[in-house]
């Protein structure tokens, strides 16, 4: 079977994404309910998008930034 599958992008229809699956969507498709695929790639409990995502959601839109994550909370490993 001749399948495109990505590490961290599946193109899922929404009617196929899960509970953990990230919800960002990468493609356009009008022949799907929606009218995108997303990513699907597996998320943390608390969020909707994976890692990726998270970062890129995070990055255009700073009050998220400001009013949910606490950059002073990170630890120095
Ligand atoms: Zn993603």
């Amino acid at each position: 079977m001749p399948e495109n599958i990505r590490p961290t992008s599946r193109d899922v229809p929404l009617i196929q994404l899960g509970v953990y699956q990230c919800r960002f969507p990468v493609s356009e498709d009008p022949s799907v309910p929606g009218g995108y695929r997303f990513c699907a790639g597996p998320t943390s409990p608390d969020r909707v998008y994976c890692d990726h995502h998270h970062g890129i959601v995070t990055a255009v839109d700073p009050r998220r930034t400001r009013s949910g994550l606490q950059p002073a909370q990170r630890r120095a490993a």
